[in-house]
């Protein structure tokens, strides 16, 4: 049996919120980085005892017709697996210009499917993001009186989605307003076949509350595509009868060692250093200026990290506070000492790996994606939540990713005998954003692994 709903989100971390929704709605969910390739076995493995696949993609800013291309590649690949409804995810501030991506990324795909309607809403009312006569509101304000005016990337000025979207389509784009939708999904198809008889492509559709989702959910379950931001996520999985249930986040038994690799220089990610330290298990600080000056900075932490493994969890971290990054920054330059971190602590998780950890944290968006690439990790099974919106994943390790001495460097890969409790190629991994977490998140996770 194929994949039901098959997933394309503009960024990495709204992939993760997706998934993480329709994990917590009943389904198995796998999250695949990037487009896989149709020759990409691993891929196809991963995914096949999935109910839906999130592809994430890195579309949000880049030029529109990248957006389109990457987006009907992953469209073709889902479409193979069996999908049999695809969901485009956005932001739920719907994060866009007038060139795009949006509404561009949503036509091709209207294309593709040859389907003339489509939905879009970014409500998420759970993190205050609902939408009222087609304007989108960030908590008690309207998205172009929100921060998101000021947006370096993708300002939003303008509140009223229906005019947004119309800016960046051929189609005419109409409204479901929230009258039809409190009377029920019947009346949302009823609307929907209005708005279809009037020659309108795409409808913004209102939605102030989780119940609104779940009736829209239910109103579209025969549309080949919705769009949507991670919200109506939580309306769609019962059209296929399922209910929330922990067997839809199980992962495969977890093992190995287990260790924190964090480059996050945000004020909860230091809180949650500093409370692993109180702890008074092992860490090593990676110093940027050390490696700046070309000292085996990477090398050091691993032999401190290869003495301990075996006691429990060990800390590896760049984590500072905003004074000391300054510093730093002011030193190396912010892009430069970004640079040199990451790559420091993406040798030091692929070394970790190597010596046998099977459980891995890392914080920092950026830092994450440093470490995903370095692993070589080309999906991730979403399994049980640590703190909202963090889940813990199981990756499949790719061959190279687990033999000790890939890296060559001094310092870099176990020596016989060290890795003693390395193998298999599963592993288990979280990565935390910046601001997300509580204070205990790093001891949170391993607790949640020893008890799910
Ligand atoms: P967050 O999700 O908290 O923003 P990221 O990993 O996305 O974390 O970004 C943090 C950035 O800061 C990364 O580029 C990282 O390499 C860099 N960084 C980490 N530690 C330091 C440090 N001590 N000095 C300077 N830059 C650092």
């Amino acid at each position: 049996m194929g994949i039901r709903l098959g997933c394309i989100a503009d960024d990495f971390t709204g992939a993760t919120d997706l998934a993480n929704n329709l994990v917590r709605a009943g389904m198995r969910v796998v999250q695949l980085i990037g487009v896989p390739d149709d020759g990409d076995e691993r891929a196809r493995r991963e995914a096949r005892d999935a109910d839906a696949v999130v592809v994430a993609l890195k579309s949000r800013t880049v030029p529109a017709a990248d957006a389109v291309e990457a987006s009907l590649k992953s469209l073709a690949w889902l479409r193979a697996m069996g999908a049999e409804q695809i969901y485009f995810k956005y932001c739920s501030t719907f994060d866009s210009t007038p060139a795009g991506n949006i509404g561009p990324v949503t036509e091709a795909l209207m294309d593709a499917l040859g389907t003339d309607f489509t939905v879009a809403t970014p409500a998420f009312p759970d993190n205050g993001r609902t939408v009222f006569k087609g304007h989108l509101f960030v908590g008690d304000v309207l998205l172009g009186e929100s921060g998101m005016r000021h947006h370096p990337l993708t300002p939003m000025t303008d509140s009223n989605l229906v005019s947004v979207l119309g800016a960046q389509t051929k189609r005419p784009v109409g409204l479901i307003d929230h009258t039809a939708v409190a009377r029920g999904a019947e009346a949302v198809r009823d609307r929907v076949a209005g708005l279809r008889e009037q020659g309108t492509g795409i409808a913004i559709v209102d939605a102030v509350s989780n119940d609104d989702l779940v009736t829209l959910g239910e109103a579209v379950r025969d549309l080949p595509l919705v769009t949507a931001g991670s919200g109506l996520a939580i309306g769609l999985p019962a059209n296929w009868g399922f209910e929330p249930s922990p067997a839809a986040a199980r992962l495969p038994p977890a093992g190995g060692y287990g260790a924190v690799v964090s480059g996050s220089v945000s004020a909860a990610t230091n809180g949650q250093v500093r409370e692993f330290l109180d702890t008074g298990r092992p860490a090593y600080r990676v110093d940027p200026l050390r490696v700046a000056a070309g000292e085996d900075v990477a090398g050091e932490a691993l032999a401190f990290a290869g003495a301990h493994l075996a006691d429990g969890p060990v800390l590896v971290y760049s984590t500072e506070d905003p004074d000391a990054v300054r510093d730093v920054q002011g030193r190396l330059g912010a892009a430069e000492a970004g640079e040199l971190v990451e790559r420091t602590l993406a040798r030091v998780a692929r070394g970790l790996v190597e010596r046998g950890v099977r459980r891995l944290v890392v914080a920092g968006g950026e830092t994450s994606g440093a470490v995903v690439q370095a692993l070589g990790l080309t999906g991730l099974r979403i399994g049980p939540q640590i703190d909202p919106g963090v889940p813990w994943c199981a990756a499949v390790l790719p061959d190279e990713a687990t033999r000790p001495g890939a890296d060559t460097r001094p310092g870099a890969g176990a020596r016989p005998g060290e890795d003693d409790r390395s193998g298999g190629d599963t592993l288990h991994i979280t990565l935390k954003s910046g601001n997300f977490g509580g204070p205990g998140f790093f001891s949170d996770a391993f607790t949640l692994l020893e008890t799910s």
